[in-house]
C-alpha cells in the first residue's frame, strides 16, 4: 500500500549525508509538511509513495542545504568598508565606531535581508548570527524563510543597542523569551569574545542560556595575541579561563579556535561545545590556521563559516568549503588530509552539530526537516563526471563547483530559490537600499579621516579636551646646580618623582595636526627599580600659542588619555608621516615657588643624545594668570642657576628637528 507526501523529488544524484553517507542515484526525497519523510532510491519512492506535486529534478545533486557556522549577517551592509587592516584597527578603528553611528533595526533589518538572498544563493539554509539588534535579525531571517540561530551580541563597552552590558543582557533575556519556539529561529546569547567581555558578561551569559536551554555563541582563541594576553592576564590561555567562568555549563558555539592546543581541544569535547572554522576570515587577518584536522580527530564537531562579510569579504559557503580542505592539506603537508567528502560533511552534518540543530537539520534523513538543495554540476566547470568511487562527487563539490550552481533551495519544506529565482526577497530593491548606506557611511569616514583629532575621539577614549601651559625649557650644562638649587630656600616641594620616558611622536603631512605623542612612563622607586608603567596619548598644539618675553610660552594639548592600545594599534590607525622617538631620564619635582604651583623637570635626554634639560610647567587657565605664571618660571629658570637666554622650545619633538639628530 502506497503512503501519501506532498513532495516527491524525483530523478536526483541524492547525497544524504548521513552517517554512512549514504547516495541514491537516481534518487528520491518525499517531504510531508516541513519534514523529510524518506530518502531512498528513485525506484524504491515511487513505489511507497504517491505525492500531490512530483518534481523532476534533472539528474542535479540533491543534497542538505549548507550550514554557515558564524556569521554576522548585517554586516553585509559594511563590506568593503575598510580592508587589509590588522584585526585591533579594523575592529576598534573601523568597524566599532561605524557601527556605533550607523547601527539600528532597519540598518541590521536591511543587512540581514542582503546577507539572505546572498545566502540562498549559496545554497546556505542555515546559519549561525552573532549582532546587534538580534529580535530584528531573527524577524528578517524568517521573512526570508532562512533557518538561524540568532545572537544578540553582549560586549563591555557601549553596544549600537545597548548602554551597558546589563541592558545587552536583558535585551538577550527578552528576545530570547519572544522567540523561544519559533520553527526557523533559535534565539541565543552572544558574549563577543573573552577579551571584549568582563567575567561578569560571560557568567551571566552562560547563566541566561542555561535557563532557557538555548546555545551560546562567541569568539574564542582567534588570534596569537589573544591567547598571549590571557595568559598574562589570567594566568592561563583562552579556554581554562572561559571554562573558569562556567561558560561550558551552556550549549557553547565558539568561533575560531585557531590557538588552542590538545588539552583545550578534549576540553571543547568534554563539554559538547561546537566549533566553527572560518578560513577565509582567518586567513585575511593572518589569523593563523585553525587545527581543523586534529579537532576533527578529537571528535570536536567543526562547522565552516563564512565568518561577517566585512572580513571576508562575502558569504560563499563553497570557497569556504574548498579552503578548510586545502588549508588542512597545506598545514600538515600531506593532501590526503581533510578530503573533499570530509568538508562537505563539515558544511552540512557537523556543522548542524556544531550549532546544536544536529537533530533536526544538517542531513537527509527521516524525520528531519526538509532543508535542501538542488545543484546543477552540468556547467563547464564541473564535466565530465567519473562515477568509479562513490567520493568522486564530493570533489566535485568541493573544488569545482561554484555557489552560482545551485539552482533551487529548500527550507523547513518551503522553497526560497525555485530555478536560480528568490522567491522572498527583492535583490534590486535590497541593492539600491544598501547603497544609500554606503553612501552616508563614506561621508562620515571622510569627514573623520580630515583630523587627528576626531580620530582620536572615533575610538574612544577622551578624559580631557583642552588644555593650556605655561612652559620654560632651558638646556643646561651640569644637573647638579639645578639639582642643588631645588633644595634652596625659597622653593617648597610637594612631590618628587622619578621616570624614564619613552616618547614615540607622530607627525603628518599637514602641520596643522600637531603632534601626537604615545609616552611610556617607567615610575622608578629608590631603589633603581621600576615599579609602575603608564601608557598615555597626548594631541599636542602644532606649535606655541604664545610667547612671552623672558622665552617662558604657552602650549596648547588638545587630548590627553590613557594609550588603551600598543604603540602600533596607532602608527596603523593614524598612518603617521614621521616618528620620532626620545628617550629620556626624568626628575620631577611639584614646588611652590612664589606662592605658585610648578612642575619642575630635570631631563637626561638620553637618545637623541642631547644632554640635560631644565623644564617649568605650569597649567593656566586665563590670559592674565598666563602672564603672571609666565614671569614668575622665568624667574624660577633663573632662580635654578641657568640661563633664560638659552633655547626655550615647546616639545622635544621640536629640538630634536632642530638639532638635527630626528632619524
Ligand atoms: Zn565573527
Amino acid at each position: 500500500m502506497t503512503q501519501s507526501a506532498d513532495l516527491l523529488l524525483t530523478n536526483a544524484i541524492v547525497l544524504t549525508m548521513d552517517e554512512a553517507f549514504n547516495q541514491y542515484e537516481p534518487g528520491a526525497i518525499a517531504i510531508q509538511g516541513d519534514a523529510i519523510l524518506a530518502v531512498g532510491t528513485e525506484a524504491d519512492l515511487r513505489a511507497q509513495y504517491t505525492a500531490k506535486e512530483i518534481i523532476d529534478c534533472g539528474g542535479k545533486v540533491l543534497m542538505p542545504g549548507l550550514v554557515n557556522a558564524h556569521t554576522h549577517a548585517a554586516m553585509t551592509l559594511l563590506r568593503g568598508l575598510a580592508d587589509d587592516l590588522r584585526l585591533d584597527v579594523w575592529l576598534l578603528g573601523y568597524m566599532m565606531p561605524v557601527e556605533r553611528t550607523f547601527v539600528s533595526p532597519e540598518f541590521v533589518d536591511l543587512g540581514t535581508r542582503l546577507a539572505c538572498a546572498e545566502m540562498i544563493r549559496s545554497g546556505v539554509t542555515c546559519f549561525a548570527d552573532m549582532y546587534y539588534f538580534e529580535s530584528d535579525v531573527a524577524q528578517a531571517v524568517a521573512e526570508a524563510g532562512l533557518r538561524a540561530v540568532c545572537g544578540e551580541t553582549v560586549l563591555k563597552f557601549p553596544a549600537p543597542d545597548a548602554a551597558s552590558y546589563e541592558e545587552s543582557l536583558a535585551y538577550s533575556r527578552e528576545f530570547i523569551q519572544r522567540w523561544k519556539g519559533h520553527p526557523l529561529i533559535v534565539p541565543s546569547v552572544a558574549p563577543h569574545a573573552p577579551y571584549t567581555c568582563t567575567e561578569d558578561i560571560l557568567q551571566s551569559s552562560a547563566a541566561l542560556a542555561v535557563e532557557f536551554d538555548v546555545p551560546l555563541l562567541t569568539h574564542l582563541a582567534e588570534t596569537a595575541l589573544e591567547v598571549e594576553n590571557s595568559r598574562a592576564e589570567h594566568d592561563m590561555p583562552v579556554i581554562p579561563y572561559v571554562k573558569k567562568q562556567n561558560l561550558f555549563d551552556a550549549k557553547v558555539l565558539a568561533a575560531h579556535c585557531v590557538h588552542i592546543d590538545e588539552g583545550e581541544m578534549h576540553t571543547l569535547l568534554h563539554h559538547g561545545a561546537g566549533v566553527a572554522t572560518n578560513p577565509s576570515s582567518n586567513l585575511k587577518l593572518a589569523s593563523g590556521v585553525a587545527p581543523v584536522q586534529q579537532m576533527l580527530e578529537h571528535g570536536l564537531n567543526v562547522g565552516i563559516g563564512t565568518d561577517g562579510p566585512a572580513s571576508n569579504n562575502d558569504l560563499d559557503m563553497f570557497e569556504e568549503m574548498r579552503l578548510t580542505a586545502l588549508l588542512a592539506k597545506n598545514a600538515s603537508n600531506d593532501p590526503t588530509a581533510l578530503p573533499a567528502q570530509k568538508a562537505v560533511e563539515m558544511a552540512t552534518r557537523l556543522g548542524a552539530r556544531a550549532l546544536h540543530l544536529g537533530e533536526i537539520t544538517g542531513s537527509l534523513e527521516p524525520g528531519k526537516r526538509a532543508d535542501l538543495i538542488l545543484l546543477d554540476i552540468n556547467a563547464p566547470h564541473n564535466i565530465p563526471h567519473f562515477r568509479r568511487e562513490r567520493e568522486g562527487i564530493y570533489a566535485q563539490i568541493v573544488y569545482a563547483a561554484k555557489a552560482s550552481d545551485v539552482s533551487d533551495v529548500m527550507v523547513n519544506g518551503q522553497w526560497v530559490m525555485r530555478e536560480h529565482q528568490l522567491l522572498t526577497l527583492d535583490e534590486a530593491a535590497l541593492a539600491s537600499k544598501a547603497q544609500v548606506y554606503a553612501k552616508q557611511i563614506d561621508a562620515f569616514l571622510l569627514e573623520r579621516e580630515q583630523s587627528v583629532f576626531s580620530k582620536l575621539l572615533a575610538i574612544g577614549g577622551a578624559v580631557e579636551a583642552e588644555s593650556f601651559e605655561v612652559q620654560a625649557k632651558v638646556r643646561i650644562a651640569d644637573p647638579d646646580i639645578a639639582q642643588a638649587a631645588i633644595k634652596k630656600p625659597g622653593i617648597e616641594i610637594l612631590h618628587y618623582r622619578h621616570y624614564h620616558e619613552y616618547d614615540t611622536y607622530f607627525s603628518f603631512a599637514d602641520p596643522k595636526q600637531g603632534y601626537l605623542r604615545y609616552r611610556e612612563d617607567e615610575f622608578i622607586d629608590p631603589n633603581d627599580a621600576v615599579v609602575n608603567v603608564r601608557y598615555r596619548l597626548t594631541l599636542l598644539g602644532q606649535a606655541r600659542e604664545r610667547d612671552f618675553p623672558g622665552g617662558a610660552l604657552l602650549s596648547r594639548s588638545r587630548f590627553l588619555a590613557p594609550a588603551n592600545h600598543s604603540l602600533r594599534f596607532y602608527r596603523e590607525y593614524f598612518k603617521p608621516s614621521r616618528e620620532l622617538f626620545v628617550k629620556k631620564d626624568r626628575l620631577r619635582w611639584r614646588v611652590l615657588y612664589h606662592g605658585m604651583e610648578f612642575y619642575i623637570n630635570l631631563d637626561h635626554v638620553e637618545q637623541p643624545d642631547l644632554g640635560y634639560f631644565i623644564e617649568i610647567k605650569s597649567r593656566t587657565w586665563s590670559r592674565s594668570d598666563a602672564e603672571s605664571k609666565a614671569q614668575v618660571a622665568n624667574e624660577l629658570i633663573t632662580f635654578l642657576g641657568t640661563s633664560p637666554t638659552e633655547t626655550v622650545s615647546q616639545d622635544y619633538v621640536e629640538i630634536v628637528e632642530q638639532s638635527g639628530d630626528a632619524a
